[in-house]
């Protein structure tokens, strides 16, 4: 018979965390799903359960002179109904596209990154805002860089006795736009094919001064494209789209699935890099 914890403080929680193998769950939409999947397939086990919902210390987004702050509760329906900048649309319209309104109201930013699927909405926005992830555990709190959060496949660098109590988003200049597009099967309620968030800072005359792409469900992991980030540095933002080409994707190593093959995600990924600094393009000019 497993146990079910619902502590109402961090401090009880990292207690329980620290003493017993147990699964979090913030909202549950992974974690109930992939029960009944392996129920499905004969596997009955299951951990004992710690439900972090009851920690009012963990809800909440806010800020301070350098930062964002999401706690490690709150939803996607919170991300898309705040008050944010345009350097955090991307995430913003993620927030959006999550699944249906349901999920939405339940599923968790930080549930999403924890669940580190490579087809996860979540992460490639928040690599392209250079993200960082506050962890606790009975011994004390770090904070890991987004890049070095997701480990691999599923796997995260929260260790058996931490927790994720936070989401740190660095603020950008008032300047900065940012843009996420997601090509899946149909448009809602739908696993990404590939996904690509982006961001750009640029100088009153359109020239790039930062520029951050991250591409998702192309690789184990979401991966920054780094080498045509560098490229652009100094371009103008119109007409950037025209300039990537398929060496600027060469790291990415999607798979082929019955969602598509590897050669489409790539081809996908290329086209929704180039329509989404397309898309950085025109605010840019609805802005000046
Ligand atoms: C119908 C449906 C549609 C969906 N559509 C999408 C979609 O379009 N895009 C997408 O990206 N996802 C989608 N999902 C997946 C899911 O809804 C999201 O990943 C959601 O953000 C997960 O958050 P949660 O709070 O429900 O996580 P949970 O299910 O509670 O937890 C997920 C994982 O994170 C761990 N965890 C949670 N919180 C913490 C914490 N604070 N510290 C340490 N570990 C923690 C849990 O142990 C578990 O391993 C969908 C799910 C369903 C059921």
């Amino acid at each position: 018979m497993a146990s079910y914890f619902r502590p109402a403080s961090l401090e009880e929680a990292l207690v329980i965390r620290a003493d017993a193998d147990v699964m979090p769950i913030a909202g549950g939409t992974d974690v109930y799903p992939a029960k009944v999947s392996r129920a499905g397939w004969g596997d009955m086990s299951h951990k004992d359960v710690l439900d972090i919902s009851a920690i009012t210390s963990l809800r909440g987004l806010s800020q301070s002179d350098t930062h964002w702050r999401l706690g490690a509760l709150v939803t996607w329906s919170e991300v898309a109904r705040a008050s944010l900048p345009a350097s955090l649309r991307g995430l913003q319209q993620a927030a959006r596209e999550v699944g249906g309104v349901q999920i939405q109201n339940r599923g968790t930013v930080a549930g999403n990154i924890c669940t580190a699927s490579p087809a996860g909405d979540g992460a490639p926005n928040l690599l392209a805002l250079d993200a960082e992830i506050e962890l606790a555990s009975r011994t004390g709190t770090r904070r890991v860089a987004m890049r070095d959060f997701i480990t691999g496949y599923r796997q995260t660098a929260c260790r058996p006795d931490e927790l994720v109590t936070a989401i740190l988003i660095p603020k950008l200049p008032e300047q900065a736009e940012a843009i996420f597009l997601k090509l899946g099967a149909r448009r809602y309620l739908v696993i990404s094919i590939a996904m690509v968030s982006a961001l750009a800072v640029c100088d009153g005359a359109g020239r790039i001064l930062d520029v951050r792409l991250a591409v998702g469900a192309c690789s184990a992991t979401p991966q920054r494209l780094a080498s045509l980030e560098q490229a652009l540095i100094g371009e103008p933002i119109a007409g950037a789209g025209a300039k990537v080409g398929k060496q600027h994707l060469a790291h990415l190593s999607p798979i082929d699935d019955v969602r598509g093959s590897a050669a489409y995600r790539l081809d996908a990924a290329l086209t929704l890099v180039r329509d989404a600094l397309d898309g950085l393009a025109g605010s840019a000019r609805r802005a000046a």
